[in-house]
């Protein structure tokens, strides 16, 4: 930093199983190399004592001592109400992280463990939080609130939160270069289409509102998890079909969206079968792009003009049918693509619009990554 440069990337996977795997590539002579390596990883701790060996391996590292890291950037999900921005990590942020664990038990508690073995690992350090929900605080109380009773909000946190905002803070700001405009005049409906998915409203630079709410079921139909639905369907299911509440939550985020409709939650085998002509597959696919058209129409109402639409993470990045399909019949809004670069993928930013659009329609690979690295940097760098 700050060139932005990666001098090492990796993955630690399936810990705690049989076996784990860790993908660490490098730099050699300025060509990326690759090293798999499979063994047992009791723990994170553990992996994470192993990436720092090969951090500083004499073969394959690209570091000769653990104390040269300096700064290490958490992606932290839930950050509640009280995480605005970019935060260095000392005891009342690891507290409050913990607090918040009820709202992500899933993720805040794995966070903390990232946070506590990073401590040790690179005790020279400075540890900082960039959290998922940080860039959804600008979403005003009508967008945020939910028409429950208040003490809900008051008393409980009860709120639509928002996630992905790591992912959508930077698209947006690179769609805001793209465009050759200043971030904070540009108007975007941002698609993070990945396993998980959701879209935001960005109003002058800044989240107006977002599809994922409280926690990270709502909106947009992903890979394995519901999106919107009534929630009275709730209630039916445990009060007459008998489900307890342990079911249903399984059921809503691992067994319904475009697994539970068509018996796969891979995109790409789903594409596969749907340009087959398999009617499962296509009445999966064609729900879940009806839900994206709706909230297109949706926060165009609440932005009012917009610049661009913007389509990232694995989904967005790679699917030109999904990007077809989603933009088909929108020539009225002023969304309107050219086919033959739509179905030109090339892994960079392009504009996929054709003479006749007016509101743009980009595509923006997503880099959280290289997003936390820049907030951390520039945080450590306006405290000195
Ligand atoms: P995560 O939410 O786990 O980070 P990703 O952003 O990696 O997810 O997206 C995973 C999804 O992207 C999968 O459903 C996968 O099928 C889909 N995907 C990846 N490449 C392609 C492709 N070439 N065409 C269609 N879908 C793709």
């Amino acid at each position: 930093m700050p060139q932005g440069h990666v001098v090492c990337s990796g993955l630690v996977e399936r810990i705690g199983e049989e076996m784990g795997r860790i993908i660490h590539k490098y730099d050699r002579d300025n060509e990326e190399k690759e090293i798999i390596i499979d063994e047992k990883i009791a723990d994170h701790q553990e992996g994470l004592n192993l990436v720092a060996d090969l951090l500083s391996h004499h073969e394959y590292g690209v570091i000769t001592d653990v104390n040269e890291v300096k700064l290490v950037g958490h992606r932290i999900v839930h950050g509640g109400d009280r995480f605005h921005c970019v935060t260095r990590i000392n005891k009342e942020v690891k507290e409050a992280i913990e607090e918040l664990s009820n709202l992500a038990p899933l993720h805040n508690p794995a966070n903390l463990t990232g946070i506590k073995t990073a401590e040790q690992v690179f005790p020279k350090a400075t540890q900082v939080g960039v959290f998922d929900t940080a860039f959804h605080q600008s979403i005003p109380e009508v967008a945020f609130r939910y028409a429950l009773p208040e003490k809900f909000y008051k008393e409980n946190g009860i709120r639509l939160y928002g996630f992905h905002g790591t992912s959508h803070r930077y698209v947006s700001q690179k769609a805001a270069e793209f465009l050759g405009q200043d971030p904070k005049k540009t108007q975007l409906i941002t698609l993070h289409l990945g396993n998980g998915a959701s879209m935001t409203a960005i109003k002058n630079g800044r989240s107006i509102d977002t599809s994922l709410g409280m926690t990270t079921i709502s909106g947009l139909v992903m890979g394995t998890r519901i999106g919107d639905i009534d929630p009275g369907v709730l209630i039916y299911m445990q009060e007459i079909l008998g489900y307890n509440w342990k079911d249903v939550k399984r059921i809503l985020n691992k067994e319904s969206g475009l697994l539970g409709l068509s018996g796969d939650n891979d995109l790409r085998n789903i594409s596969d079968r749907y340009l087959e002509g398999d009617e499962r597959a296509i009445l999966a696919l064609s729900i879940y792009v009806y839900r994206i058209k709706k909230y297109i129409g949706a926060y165009i109402a609440a932005i009012g003009k917009v610049d661009a639409i913007v389509f990232t993470a694995g989904v967005g990045e790679n699917s030109s049918l999904i990007s077809e399909l989603v933009c088909n019949n929108l020539e009225h809004l002023g969304i309107s693509i050219d086919k033959e670069i739509n179905n030109r993928r090339n892994g960079s930013e392009r504009d996929l619009s054709d003479a006749k659009a007016s509101i743009r329609t980009l595509v923006i690979p997503t880099n959280e990554e290289l997003e936390i690295a820049r907030q951390a940097f520039t945080l450590i760098s306006e405290e000195k």
